[in-house]
């Protein structure tokens, strides 16, 4: 990169210093993971420089037939890789896209039911300081008190009781399988939408880790930054282009679920795509088709199973106990430090996870009860599930002895070997 070093040696310098922290420490953030080269050179691309209102055929600028191409190409291998029926792929990123779907949906002030942020949702599923919180009348479901799961008839007597006229399904904090057939059966009695995020589980989807929430919902999102693999962006997805509940809801309105979500992003809510960022995610969604995604999305879970042994057999308590997909959450209310103590402490030796609520929680947001960590960052760096078990082992440690200054000398030597013979980006 020589030029931003000679236009800019501050910036370039950052990025070197983040490169370097990637490279040499543990990324264990179940919502981060490490794109290709590939996909990186299509998001420092040209294509930045191109305004393209509208979609393609049909723009409000000139000069679009390659632009045009290159977003069709992307659309095209979204609705293949998910098999849906149409696909948008401009949203911003995956609050954006949400924001799209309940534009498209609904009117101010409709009843939205969500998942709770405290309890493993999303801030844009009703959180009462984000828009879908303040715009929507929020209404939200959790997890059982006692196992810590989904309980699909607890969340129908919410919805019968409520009558929203979207509910959204999709966490961020989940370590467990969600059954999208049965919120499609409480969308059906209470006669709602059914919007399915995504955002973390796509990967997971795609290498048939998870059930695919095709053809359950009506809507889908997802953001394409996490186990999908690809550049900071998001999509959205319908499986069918019918409208079971359309009439429901827009008496007024001929127009189809398509394009009342492609309306919804523009001129509803964006300007411009950007076409850096569409082009880069068709080469992830390339990559995704491939035999190795399916593999590596499978070993995500496999590391993740080791990993969550290995952290119960070393004395921590984890959330539901274990995990069925690819995120974890300790439970760290018998283990004497808080969530962000716990992350400032794995910092230190160069762990990276984030400190989380888990459900019930009786400490605050900002030093919450738990810690979250996943594996589809390490998984993209080679690692398996023998690493995975030292890496539990580890961490156990840390967290039961964190004023040990000779255990984090040795566990730094640890991260270094494992980061070692597990080289990220060794081009740079
Ligand atoms: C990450 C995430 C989002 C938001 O994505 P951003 O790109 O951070 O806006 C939305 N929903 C879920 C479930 C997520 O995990």
């Amino acid at each position: 990169m020589s030029h931003l070093a000679h236009t800019d040696p501050a910036i370039a310098e950052l990025i070197g210093a983040e490169l370097k922290r990637q490279q040499n420490g543990l990324e264990m953030i179940p919502s981060e993971n490490f794109t290709s080269l590939a996909v990186m050179e299509a998001m420092g691309s040209v294509l930045t420089n191109k305004y393209s209102e509208g979609y393609p055929g049909k723009r409000y600028y000139g000069g679009n037939q390659i632009i045009d191409q290159v977003e069709e190409t992307c659309r095209t291998r979204a609705k293949e890789l998910f098999g849906v029926a149409h696909a948008n792929v401009q949203p911003y990123s995956g609050s954006p896209a949400n924001q799209a779907v309940y534009f498209a949906l609904l009117n101010p002030g409709d009843t939205v039911l969500g998942m709770e942020l405290a309890q493993g949702g999303h801030l844009t599923h009703g959180y009462k300081l984000n828009f879908s919180g303040k715009y929507y009348h929020s209404v939200s479901y959790g997890v059982d008190r006692e196992t810590k799961l989904l309980n699909y008839d607890v969340i129908k007597e919410i919805a019968k009781k409520e009558k929203p006229k979207l509910i959204v399904c999709g966490a961020t904090a989940y370590p467990r399988k969600i059954d999208f057939s049965e919120f499609q059966k409480i969308a059906l009695e209470v006669s709602a939408y059914l919007l399915a995020d995504i955002s973390h589980i796509a990967g997971l989807v795609i290498a048939d880790a998870h059930q695919s929430p095709v053809p359950y919902a009506d809507v889908i999102t997802t953001t394409t930054h996490k186990t999908l693999r690809g550049p900071r962006g998001a999509m959205i997805l319908l499986p069918k282009v019918e409208d079971r509940l359309h009439d429901l809801y827009h008496t007024t309105s001929k127009r189809n679920l398509a394009e009342l979500i492609d309306a919804a992003i523009i001129p509803g809510l964006q300007g411009g795509p950007h076409n850096h960022q569409t082009a880069a995610i068709a080469v992830s969604l390339k990559e995704a088709m491939t035999d190795e995604f399916k593999v590596y999305g499978r070993q995500i879970v496999a590391n993740a199973k080791a990993l969550a042994e290995s952290l119960a057999q070393n004395g921590l308590e984890l959330v539901t106990g274990g995990t069925d997909n690819h995120l974890i959450l300790i439970d760290l209310t018998d283990a004497g430090l808080s969530g962000a103590e716990a992350e400032k402490l794995l910092d230190e030796v160069g762990i990276t996870v984030n400190k989380n609520m888990i459900p019930f929680d009786l400490r605050k947001p900002l030093d919450p009860s738990g810690i979250r960590l996943g594996t589809p960052a390490l998984t993209t760096r080679g690692f398996t599930e023998d690493n995975m078990r030292v890496i539990g082992k580890t961490i156990a440690e840390i967290i039961k002895n964190p004023n040990d200054e000779t255990n984090k000398k040795r566990v730094r030597r640890t991260v270094h070997a494992l980061t070692q013979t597990h080289p990220l980006y060794p081009e740079f």
